[in-house]
């Protein structure tokens, strides 16, 4: 048959939160060739906890490749020119398994929650994260932290006066990994599952337990598994389980002791691996060349690599990114680092819990939309929330209030509010709450953003996309290609593996074809707006205290 030739391709395995993708592009151009989606299966056993089944999501990466190749062959395209293959990921979500069986010994756990009355209490009573007794002592230590909490001490102003005593501590290991105390991290997790876990206890005692987060999980099973299959990681992931020291960029060894954490145990020496894959699908042999969270991947999917651009991710959450220089003093997380000699770049990070998680709310709880795009055609009906608003601390306020305390709450209402100005309010809370992470970025680091570049599944609500440009009195800019965190993690694997043209140096980018939404109401209509936003934020804050 006549087989089309367009030389070399990169592809990617792109696992989020709410389903899987396998996308093959084109190295030259980058355009999307072919790619297959499967839905991944949430379950909720207790309210604030969300758990996945990591086998589930190991067949739904299988299923995925196999059924792009199948379009492939079916569209002439040769798969072995697929040259390299990135693995991005949902970050944080953490996995224990056998290394003897294979077998994960719990399913993996996205979000969970610690009783919320003992939650600080937990942190020092349990000795999770407990402070050495000689901490607060440590002068030097404590001035370091001054002078680096700048950005920190804004986002966590009500935290801080709350915990005087461990509040250094706190700032301690946002020092040392540049995150806020949260049970989002994976170490917490890990540490929940080692006490409360029989079958993690047992492994952990016999050796045999096997501790990562999505991405190691995948790249374990996919090159062997139990037959000798390789346990790493790659910086942003490891960033991200709070044991990671993002100075050294190494594991942290007083981090693990005060999370009781053997390094030994758990943690594997590899941040970088060159392995193959072996798919079930006889002809998708492929060498995996690079690992990046979602977050890194759509950073350098959308090349956003310079001073002055900031790209936000619109997916269940909300996840904001400015690339700053390491020398601004802020702390800040790891962006990406596209090599093993390769520098680490860091970016300022915010985010928001829940963002299209808004959506099967309304549609499940609610019963006001049946589908996604249902939701816009009801706002766009009214085109206003008259006046209602909707702050959706379904599970507390992440950046900047970090409040697990906050609960949700729809204020405003009128005789007149109907479904669709709720609905309206709701897509107006996901732009309030990427600007507040904006204004707070802007206060602490001084950089003045001219546009927001964006991608995620939100960004198909052209409405959304145009509140959030009012709102935030700058452009939106929308890449036509939606795909950008795959795209990246395929860029990034293809740089590596020497296949793509695609230039990582932000000296020589090329520009891609996006789409911009314009401000179109006035900066005081917008104050207005956001004000009464904070309002409604202040009602929903310190609910559950
Ligand atoms: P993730 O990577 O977190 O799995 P995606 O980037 O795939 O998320 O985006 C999925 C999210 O986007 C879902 O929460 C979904 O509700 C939301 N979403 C998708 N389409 C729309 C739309 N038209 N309007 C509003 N939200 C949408």
């Amino acid at each position: 048959s006549n087989r089309i030739m367009l030389g070399p391709l990169v592809a990617a395995i792109d696992q989020g939160t709410s389903s899987t993708r396998f996308l093959v592009f084109n190295a030259k151009t980058a355009e999307l060739l072919s790619h297959h989606q499967v839905e991944i299966k949430q379950s909720f056993p207790k309210e604030g906890w969300v758990e996945e089944d990591p086998k589930e999501i190991l067949q739904s990466v299988y299923e995925c490749m196999d059924r792009t190749c199948e379009k492939m062959t079916q569209l002439n395209i040769d798969i072995s020119n697929i040259k390299a293959v990135g693995v991005t990921n949902q970050r944080e979500t953490t996995l224990v398994w056998d290394k003897e069986t294979g077998e994960p010994l719990y399913n993996a756990i996205v979000f969970f929650k610690v009783p919320m009355k003992s939650k600080f209490k937990f942190w020092l009573k349990t000795g999770y994260f407990s402070p050495p007794p000689d901490f607060l002592f440590q002068t030097e230590i404590y001035q370091n932290i001054e002078k680096n909490c700048a950005y920190q001490a804004t986002l966590h102003k009500t935290l801080l006066a709350k915990l005087n005593n461990i509040s250094y501590f706190s700032c301690f290991i946002q020092h040392k990994t540049g995150l806020p105390i949260s049970t989002y991290f994976s170490a917490v997790k890990l540490r929940w599952l080692m006490d409360n876990v029989e079958k993690v206890h047992e492994a952990v005692l016999s050796h045999r337990a096997m501790f990562g987060t999505v991405d190691s999980w995948l790249i374990w099973s996919l090159t062997g598994g139990k037959k000798g299959g390789v346990h790493c990681t790659d910086v942003t992931n490891a960033s991200r389980t709070m044991l990671f020291n993002i100075h050294t960029m190494d594991w942290d060894p007083e981090l693990c002791k005060y999370v009781q954490i053997c390094i030994h145990t758990f943690l594997y020496e590899s941040f970088w691996t060159n392995a193959y894959f072996i798919s079930s699908c006889p002809h998708c042999h492929v060498w995996e060349n690079f690992c990046l969270g979602d977050q890194s991947a759509a950073l350098v999917g959308q090349m956003c690599f310079k001073d002055g651009q900031a790209k936000n991710t619109y997916g269940t959450g909300c996840f904001l990114h400015i690339p700053v220089m390491s020398d601004h003093g802020l702390l800040t997380t790891v962006a990406y680092k596209l090599g093993r000699d390769k520098p680490a770049c860091y970016a300022l990070e915010g985010s928001v819990a829940i963002a299209g998680a808004v959506v099967p709310w309304l549609k499940n709880n609610l019963g006001i939309i049946q589908t996604s795009t249902e939701l816009e055609q009801l706002a766009a009906d009214v085109g206003t929330s008259y006046g209602c608003y909707f702050v959706p601390a379904f599970s507390g306020l992440y950046a900047p209030y970090w409040e697990p305390s906050a609960r949700g709450i729809i204020c405003g209402l009128t005789q007149f509010t109907n479904r669709s100005h709720l609905a309206f309010a709701a897509l107006e809370a996901v732009c309030f709450q990427t600007r507040e992470i904006l204004d707070a970025m802007n206060q602490d680091s001084g950089i003045h953003l001219s546009q927001l570049q964006v991608d995620g599944g939100m960004t198909s609500n052209r409405l959304l996309m145009q509140l959030q440009a009012d709102i935030l009195c700058i452009p939106v800019v929308k890449p036509s290609m939606p795909e950008t965190t795959a795209l990246g993690a395929a860029m990034a694997a293809g740089a590596a593996e020497g296949v793509s043209v695609w230039s990582l140096n932000p000296e020589d980018l090329t520009e891609v074809t996006s789409e911009k939404f314009e401000p179109q109401i006035n900066p005081e209509e917008s104050e207005l707006r956001y004000a009464r936003w904070k309002k409604a934020v202040q009602r929903a804050m310190n609910w559950e205290t």
